[in-house]
């Protein structure tokens, strides 16, 4: 089956070869599966690379940007469908009901307020769709240790470390998406007796 998959990842132009080069290896992987992309709707930094890398592959691009984005001229308007929303928050909304999986790449603060997003509605079972994090050169290592920090002073639940995956590579990244089933929360709360 054709399944999209939301990217998350930088929109900065600034960044070392090696991340452009893993969002376009990304990009040829979903296309060589038969899998679209639906994603932020950006030309620029990672966004753009990955999206003309799907398209180069022949793949089906879903972009789904902002007004006031659009027209400071930052979409990538080859997409094969750019919905113009008119908030941050529609955006987000839009790009997790048409995904049927979520990966972050290396990004700054727009890339780690989508995925945690997820994650906070996946610890909450409303989502239950994969959640994967390309975790290039431990990018993510810190984010992981805080995580862990969390979970050792009680703000979140061990169980929830399981409701996320993490690949080093694209391959990696593409075989966790293969599995359909990801893990299911238990009750997000602690019980306080
Ligand atoms: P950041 O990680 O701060 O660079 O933000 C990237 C994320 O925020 C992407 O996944 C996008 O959904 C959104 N975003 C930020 N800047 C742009 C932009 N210029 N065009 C499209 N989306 C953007």
């Amino acid at each position: 089956m054709s399944k999209l998959i939301c990217v998350y990842c930088s929109s900065s132009d600034r960044l070392e070869a090696k991340y452009y080069a893993a969002a376009e290896a990304l990009g040829r992987a979903l296309a060589a599966r038969g899998w679209g992309l639906v994603y932020g709707g950006g030309r620029v930094g990672l966004m753009g690379r990955l999206a003309r890398a799907v398209h180069a592959g022949g793949g089906r691009v879903v972009g789904v940007i902002p007004e006031f984005m659009r027209t400071k001229e930052l979409a990538y308007d080859e997409a094969d469908e750019l919905v113009t929303v008119r908030t941050m928050r529609e955006r987000k909304r839009l790009m997790e009901e048409r995904a049927d999986a979520f990966v972050a790449l290396p990004g700054g603060w727009g890339t780690l307020e989508e995925i945690m997003e997820i994650l906070t509605l996946r610890q909450l079972d409303v989502l239950r769709k994969p959640c994967v994090f390309l975790n290039q050169d431990g990018f993510y290592d810190d984010l992981f240790r805080f995580f862990e920090k969390m979970v050792s002073e009680r703000f979140n639940k061990p169980s929830n470390l399981h409701l996320y995956e993490t690949a080093r590579t694209v391959a990696e990244t593409m075989a966790l998406l293969e599995r359909d089933h990801p893990p299911v929360a238990e009750t997000k709360w602690f019980v306080t007796t």
